[in-house]
């Protein structure tokens, strides 16, 4: 897999623009070498797909094939997502002023992050390229979400919002940046931006795979291109036209894989892994003020030492 003494110590790919993205070699997964591009700022796939080849994907093949019981899982794990989401919304709400609360959600899903807002008065718009996810939203719970991609095309048809929130999208894209700069221009002026990716080559992941010999299970070409970490989404995003108000991280999952309980590539044992961690947070969570500081108070000490499983991330759309 991805033993390091195997690996070519650069490569480097151009793609269609001219744009050479070269760099060390840190994995190669089915084809793929994922470098530290010095180019791009982050580590990312080579050779990374054509925008065609993942429209693809994602319309038809995601939610089907790769992740098929995600939308089941999703409603599952409802009453835990709103207490997720409830801290988001509380965070908007106090960075901005209560006439601002209009929202797009770029990849929205199923569309419960749409719903949790829609609760609490907030104007909602989601767009999401998955068929089934859409339909879901639409049917089951009269979301306003249109079925489609975020490009130059959908973009002008989308109207201006106070938020754009990506949740786990920018790591599946060819071209990070251009969707940051996309998400500007439906930006209002001094509108914020919520992103959500997985928090990659932490240093639980690192220990887990070097000295417990486990494949590096969170490099997942052709679904996963980019792999950040704060300093690299913080650089990427303010290059875009945003200043960082806020980054945190969420519960290292991966603490599990340290304390024994092996669940990479074993359902059963993923799922629950999962519900310890949603107890907690669900536990600390309901027990006020003292529960919900202790929560952030964990949060912040995890990020401090570059731990947590994904980057959450708050910016303001700068230059107005
Ligand atoms: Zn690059």
């Amino acid at each position: 897999m991805s033993d390091l003494s195997d690996l070519p110590p650069q490569a480097s790919w151009t793609d269609a623009a001219g744009c050479t993205h070269a760099g060390a070699v840190l994995h190669r997964v089915q084809g793929f070498d994922v470098v530290d591009c010095a180019h791009c700022g982050f580590r990312h796939v080579l050779p990374l797909p054509t925008p065609q080849a993942l429209a693809e994907v994602y319309a038809h093949d995601y939610y089907r094939t790769e992740k098929p019981l995600y939308i089941e899982r999703y409603l599952e794990d409802r009453d835990w997502w709103e207490c997720v989401y409830t801290e988001r919304y509380e965070w908007l709400e106090a960075a901005l002023p209560a006439t601002r609360r209009r929202l797009l959600d770029v990849g929205s899903g199923p569309g419960l992050f749409l719903a949790s807002g829609r609760d609490r008065g907030w104007s909602v718009r989601g767009i999401e390229p998955s068929t089934q996810a859409a339909r879901h939203s639409r049917e089951q719970l009269g979301l306003d979400v249109v079925n489609g991609f975020l490009d130059a095309d959908s973009a002008p048809t989308l109207g201006r919002h106070d938020v754009v929130h990506l949740g786990e999208v920018l790591e599946h894209l060819s071209d990070p940046a251009a969707m940051l700069r996309l998400a500007h221009d439906l930006l209002a002026p001094d509108g914020l931006l919520v992103l959500v990716v997985p928090n990659d080559d932490n240093p639980v992941q690192r220990i887990v795979h070097r000295h417990l010999g486990v494949a590096p299970w969170w490099v997942a070409p052709p679904h996963h291109l980019n792999y950040f970490d704060a300093a690299s989404l913080a650089a990427l995003v303010s290059r875009c036209g945003y200043t960082v108000e806020h980054q945190e991280t969420t519960f290292p999952i991966d603490l599990f894989l340290l304390m024994g309980h092996h669940y990479i590539g074993d359902d059963a044992k993923g799922r629950q892994a999962h519900g310890w961690r949603k107890t907690l947070e669900r536990n600390l969570h309901g027990a006020g003020a003292e529960g919900r500081q202790l929560l952030a108070g964990m949060r912040r000490a995890f990020a401090g030492l570059g731990m947590g499983r994904e980057i959450l991330l708050y910016a303001r759309r700068s230059g107005d």
